[in-house]
């Protein structure tokens, strides 16, 4: 492997054509072997069993709860209705800890289902739910804790459980982000009552719409197999109150086809992340998240903290000159839910208590990978990132010209 090229480049908004031809994503879906992929689509429409707890499923439910190492996987047709059920499974209510740096879905799940979302700071250097900011928002209505384990970083579970024992609280896991990952050497899917994945495109593992609820817990387990399927427990004999959380054969049949290719996307992530790391290391101002190298990741984010004195130019400002180069740079998790409506309307003052949110959501751009990504291209944008920082004063004025001239017409 050659050395990345510590050259700068011309950079667009300077004047230089643009280092990308066409529009480079943060998440390209990753996909296995197209050919045992089809030859599944082929068997399923042979079968004619479509949905409704078929092969498919059964067969990626099983291979799931293997590789997790937990006793109990329920396929779901996305994260967030796994969320609305699993919180209701656990009986949860009321007041809900959840951390605000997170995709909206974690708070949404709860808002719909009229359970308040009580926002909690995060820890500035994991970027997860910080366990000493929890009690204090404990009130005799909260019932549970949601942790994301966010960039597949495990939350501090061990805390979050003690707080959750001293309170009698339920917890759930937002493993979104974290399929494959490990907290102290353990899979990431039996901790809390339950764990909720999510397979969407752009998650490191997808089966272009879906997710699953893991867990140790019959009980739960149970609850929630019920709650997926309209409460049906067999032919005619509904016995609980559910939904339509099903996945269907062909989302299963892209799963079961993806988790033979786990290692390489995998492989493919963490050279990304290595050469992010070596094209990145020294520019001023910037901060690579870091991975505990004892655990396994996914390296499926390449997060970076754009700290504005540092690097000359402030988050939005790298983010605009990487947009002009046709690398598409994500604001993750901007504004932060505590921002987004209705949350902002219901709780105008919540800012006051996630400084740390505030901050990173100021800070924080996720950088494209996975296997449509190659070295080649992470050197180009590490030349564009490091140009734009030497430059900064140019490149500031050339932003500032390009704001003026676009509200001009
Ligand atoms: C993607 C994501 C979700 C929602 O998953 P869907 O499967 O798209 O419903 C929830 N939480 C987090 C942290 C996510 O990144």
């Amino acid at each position: 492997m050659s050395a990345p090229a510590k050259t700068s480049a011309p950079l667009a908004v300077l004047g230089g054509s643009p280092a990308f031809a066409s529009d480079l994503h943060v998440g390209k879906p990753n996909l296995g072997d197209r050919r045992r992929l089809l030859a599944r689509v082929n068997d399923i429409i042979d079968r004619r069993w479509f949905t409704n707890n078929g092969p498919c499923v059964q067969e990626l439910e099983r291979r799931i709860a293997e590789l997790l190492g937990v006793k109990h996987c329920i396929a779901m047709c996305n994260a967030t209705v796994a969320l609305e059920i699993v919180t209701r499974a656990v009986g949860m209510g009321a007041e809900v800890i959840v951390p605000s740096f997170t995709f909206v879905a974690t708070a949404h799940a709860l808002q719909w289902q009229e359970i308040t979302p009580v926002f909690c700071d995060v820890d500035p250097r994991t970027h997860t739910i910080d366990p000493a900011q929890i009690e204090r928002l404990i009130t005799p209505r909260t019932t549970g804790i949601i942790g994301v384990h966010l960039w597949g970083k495990g939350c501090d579970v061990e805390a979050i459980g003690e707080i959750a024992r001293k309170h009698r609280l339920k917890v759930i896991y937002d493993a979104a982000h974290a399929f494959g990952c490990t907290h102290r050497g353990q899979m990431i899917g039996s901790f809390g009552d339950a764990e909720v994945f999510s397979f969407h495109a752009t998650k490191f593992f997808n089966t272009a719409e879906g997710g699953c609820v893991t867990t140790n817990d019959t009980r739960i387990a149970t609850k929630i197999s019920l709650m997926r399927n309209f409460g049906f427990a067999g032919y005619d004999n509904v016995i609980h109150l559910g939904t339509n959380g099903k996945m269907d054969e062909f989302s299963a049949a892209v799963g079961l086809t993806n988790l033979e290719s786990l290692e390489e996307f995998m492989a493919a992530n963490r050279r990304n992340y290595e050469r992010y790391a070596a094209g990145l290391a020294g520019v001023p101002g910037l901060r690579l998240y870091d991975f505990d190298p004892r655990e396994r990741f996914n390296f499926q984010y390449v997060v970076v903290e754009v700290e504005p004195a540092g690097a000359g130019l402030t988050r939005d400002e790298l983010v605009d000159v990487l947009h002009t180069e046709h690398v598409l740079a994500r604001k993750y998790f901007f504004p932060g839910c505590h921002r987004m409506e209705p949350y902002r309307s219901y709780f105008p003052h919540a800012g006051l208590l996630l400084p740390q949110t505030d901050r990173l959501t100021q800070r924080v751009m996720v950088l494209p990978t996975g296997t449509a990504v190659d070295e080649e291209m992470i050197d180009r944008i590490c030349g564009v990132v490091r140009a734009a920082i030497e430059r900064s004063g140019e490149v500031r004025e050339a932003l500032e010209l390009r704001r003026v001239q676009s509200a001009t017409g």
